[in-house]
């Protein structure tokens, strides 16, 4: 079998210009000639993983199948790909160090004193390899987090550049890097990525291509004196334009023959082009809505909306699909309250309450549900959102006025949300809750079961808290159904109220499974729905 190759995608001269998308986009255009690729992600952050990091650092944390809390990158090869990623997809500083400290208190290093060099390189090189040593993929593509020059960034600069001398025909370097442009001058910047590429040089890495993030076109001037500046063949000087969305990424990146010059610099095949048809048909479908709809999303960290990416995207996706593009109202819990919840709300097709930890904000959540139950607007509630769904409902309709999830004050009388049983003798807070795939079953002549169309699930979860089954019969009583459970544990993870048009509280979370190729079923049937309910 031969060996998987290796493409490493740094980022120069600042932060946030799109590694991410760009090695989303490389990975697809791979992906549809045929080759089986995966994505990782190197963070040099001290954190052992992205979860105990508040959305506000970092945006959404991602959970995939396996239960890791990852970096919100991770979300997009999935969602561009279609394929799961894991716990070896996504590494940070702090799990690097954690491991080696472990080793070291082993005793596998017995005798020898434990450095950066060595030691930290070489287990960045061992996970860097893990995916590719598997025998699952041809291409591996690894993003280096922050940016060359950082001094965080050093140790995995190093990695690369001894995995380029190990394995010379298996390595490609892709370094992004940004072409300000000056307005005063009327002139396009070549410095600043000069200066990155050279900073990356004298790490001993050598870029072999250059994705230029531009808000204007490349002259061929411009992409020539690239090219002899920083070492690299002209067609190697890839543009990457200001996009209107991510999704027409992957088409540029072709038109720039990104994929081409990639497969050449690995050996790999790369006569013919990609076919992207299904991609291009997904963008066009997007662009060329048939009709619209208004969805509130009511969550506290509104401000930054990379807090919910997976939840913008999975709309994206329905949208698409539904051929009706989804206007996303983005609302903040805090603010609501019984008179503001009426306001902002009264002109929605639907409402989603997002996902969330904490007491901040859950008030006006609870206005958000019960604006929906009782106005029968579609409603959608996630993870937390589903949580408030049960709370509001004792409180309004079980006449249970206290009630509440412990989480929020434990002291209360009708704890309809609890901590649950595994969850009371945790004490460390990383990587604790319930986290990744568990099983679902379905309730036949459920919304759930029409929109699955099977009676097993599985969905991602990541929390603490559950619907308290104390309750269980009080509230299906009165009109409430659990319509998933969990078979292991009998922990409700669907509920629904048959008289109302959908309402549907799902304690997972469906939208780190909706993807570009597929959908999430949840998503497009509550757009669906909230059409209905516009016309
Ligand atoms: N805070 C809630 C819990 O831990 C909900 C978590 C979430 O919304 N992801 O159960």
């Amino acid at each position: 079998m031969a060996s998987a190759k290796y493409v490493f995608v740094t980022g120069g001269v600042t932060s946030s210009l799109g590694k991410g998308i760009i090695s989303a986009s490389l990975a697809t255009l791979l992906q549809s000639r045929g080759f089986r690729v995966t994505i990782q992600k190197f963070d040099p952050y001290l954190n052992v993983d992205p979860g105990t990091l508040n959305p506000y650092e970092h945006g959404e944390c991602f959970v995939t199948d396996d239960g890791a809390e990852t970096d919100l990158d991770l979300g997009h090869y999935e969602r561009f790909l279609n394929h799961p990623t894991s716990q070896a997809n996504n590494v940070t500083t702090g799990r690097v160090y954690q491991s080696v400290i472990e080793k070291e208190r082993r005793g596998d290093f017995l005798g020898k004193t434990v450095q950066v060099i060595p030691h930290i390189t070489n287990e960045i090189k061992e996970r860097m390899q893990i995916l590719g040593n598997s025998g699952d993929y041809d291409v591996v593509i690894t993003e280096l987090g922050g940016t060359v020059g950082d001094i965080e960034s050093l140790p995995y600069v190093e990695s690369v550049r001894q995995l380029c001398w190990e394995r010379p025909d298996d390595c490609a370097v892709v370094h992004l890097t940004l072409i300000p442009y000056l307005s005063a001058a009327g002139e396009l910047k070549t410095k600043p990525t000069q200066h990155s590429v050279k900073s990356l040089q004298e790490s001993g890495v050598f870029p072999d291509v250059l994705v230029c993030r531009t808000e204007y076109e490349l002259t061929e001037s411009i992409r020539r004196k690239l090219a002899l500046f920083c070492n690299v063949q002209t067609d190697s000087v890839i543009q990457s334009i200001d996009a209107a969305t991510i999704y027409d990424v992957p088409k540029l990146m072709k038109e720039e023959q990104l994929d081409k010059v990639v497969l050449k610099k690995l050996g790999l095949s790369h006569t013919g082009e990609a076919d992207i048809t299904n991609w291009e048909e997904f963008v066009y479908h997007l662009n060329n809505p048939k009709h619209t709809v208004d969805i509130a999303l009511v969550g506290k960290y509104v401000e930054l909306k990379d807090s919910y990416k997976s939840i913008s995207e999975s709309f994206i996706h329905a949208s698409s699909f539904l051929r009706c593009k989804v206007i996303l109202h983005w609302i903040c819990s805090e603010k609501l309250d019984a008179t503001s919840a009426i306001e902002s709300l009264k002109n929605m097709d639907g409402v989603l309450v997002a996902p969330g930890f904490g007491p901040r904000g859950i008030e006006g959540k609870l206005y958000a549900v019960q604006y929906a139950r009782e106005n029968k607007i579609p409603f959608f509630g996630i993870c937390l959102g589903m949580q408030a769904s049960v709370i509001e409902y004792a409180r309004n309709v079980l006449h249970y006025v206290s009630a509440h999830s412990t989480e929020m004050n434990p002291e209360t009388s009708y704890p309809v949300i609890d901590i649950m049983k595994a969850q009371k003798k945790v004490i460390n807070m990383g990587g604790t809750m319930r986290l990744g795939s568990c099983a679902c079953e379905l309730k036949k002549g459920s919304i759930a079961h029409a929109v699955y169309g099977v009676d097993k699930i599985d969905e991602r979860h990541r929390h603490r808290y559950e619907f308290n089954n104390l309750y269980l019969n009080d509230f299906e009583k009165l009109g409430m159904k659990a319509t998933g459970i969990n078979p292991e544990s009998g922990l409700v993870e669907i509920v629904e109220i048959p008289n109302h048009p959908w309402f549907v509280g799902v304690q997972f979370h469906p939208e780190y499974k909706s993807t570009v190729a597929n959908p999430h079923p949840l998503f497009v049937s509550f757009v669906k729905a909230a059409l209905k309910n516009k016309s």
